[in-house]
């Protein structure tokens, strides 16, 4: 079988930060924050991964993370048969032209003293790939072309163009280097909802026409149902279920995945969803849950789901999720409904 696009083994983010000068004079300990918590998957060429879960999860520290934009605490990153986590800085430069990110902030994303040209030919100047200014404007001019703007709009600046418009130069600048993997980082979170689908749809056209990977990031079940070959959803920096899209949105497995599905409507006829409301607050990541780190919202935990972590579990081909009541096959629906 061939090699998936990308995989990730372990991998592992921590920052770390020094105590206050009193914390210090107290004696207290570097503050570690564990965001991305020995994570394993694998993207395979020409899919949509779709990474779900709540804000501060660690869904962006992730995937920054696979890019190198993070530098990695531990854990390896194999792409195109390439170990990307220990390529030396020369080379990762050069990798980073086949994978490219794009920004969940269309406003912050874009140099505002730059123009459209500039932003968009930024890529093909850092990586050597147009023959001078002319063949630069050439290839800038095809890709505005390719997300829906005019070539009227390269000498424009960014604050001449609406929320969604920006988006498309965000997009435009991720795919001028002709890059094969793309993280989207919330790409449309930031923006009205009626322009929401307009982006989807380029994303999904651009994804066909362009033969590209992605590591789709995004809070809202939906815009990830829609999108994506398979999920993982992620919980406090790990990865707690992750398989086929039709099985998570259909039969998940994983407590935590099953409160996502339930806020996503469903006609009575095909059996109706009752909402299973989360208990409490993302638990800090300075200081996380001992055991399960779901533990602490769980309507289903136990003991052993206090004191120890689950491990992964196989429930289907290329489905799998951490829990320890898996095997007792509860529906966390009919348990807090009952
Ligand atoms: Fe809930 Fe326990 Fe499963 Fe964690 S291991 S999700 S606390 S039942």
């Amino acid at each position: 079988m061939a090699e998936p696009l990308l995989s990730v083994t372990g991998l592992t983010k921590v920052y770390r930060g020094t105590p206050s000068i009193v914390g210090r004079l107290m004696g207290r300990p570097t503050l570690e924050v564990k965001a991305v918590s020995d994570v394993s998957l694998s993207v395979e060429r020409g899919e949509i991964l779709g990474l779900i879960g709540e804000s501060g999860c660690g869904k962006s520290t992730l995937g920054r993370t696979i890019l190198r934009l993070h530098e990695p605490t531990r854990g390896g990153i194999r792409f195109d048969g390439i170990d990307v986590s220990s390529l030396p800085p020369h080379e990762m430069k050069a990798m980073r032209r086949r994978m490219q990110i794009i920004f969940q902030d269309p406003y912050a994303s874009l140099n505002p003293r730059r123009t459209v040209a500039d932003i968009v030919g930024l890529p093909l100047r850092l990586h050597g790939l147009a023959r001078g200014k002319a063949e630069t404007r050439d290839m800038v001019a095809a890709i505005i072309e390719k997300v829906g703007l005019k070539t009227a709009h390269l000498d424009r600046y960014p604050h001449q163009f609406s929320g969604g418009q920006r988006q498309r130069i965000g997009i435009a600048r991720a795919l001028v280097s002709r890059p094969e993997f793309i993280v989207c980082d919330e790409p449309v979170s930031a923006l009205d909802v009626s322009i929401q689908a307009q982006i989807i749809e380029l994303l999904s056209d651009l994804k066909r026409d362009m033969g590209l990977t992605y590591l789709f990031i995004s809070h809202d079940i939906s815009v990830i149902g829609y999108l994506s070959d398979r999920v993982a959803v992620m919980y406090l920096g790990e990865v707690v279920e992750i398989g086929p899209v039709q099985a998570i949105l259909e039969r998940p497995r994983h407590p935590y995945t099953q409160t996502l599905m339930s806020a996503v409507p469903k006609v009575e006829a095909q059996g109706g969803r009752h909402r299973v409301r989360l208990m409490g607050d993302l638990p800090s990541p300075l200081d996380p849950p001992s055991g399960c780190k779901f533990h602490t919202r769980c309507p289903l935990a136990t003991d052993l789901c206090r004191s120890q972590s689950p491990t992964s579990q196989t429930l289907g081909i290329g489905h799998h999720a951490s829990c320890h009541r898996l095997g007792e096959d509860l529906n966390l629906q009919e348990e807090v409904t009952a």
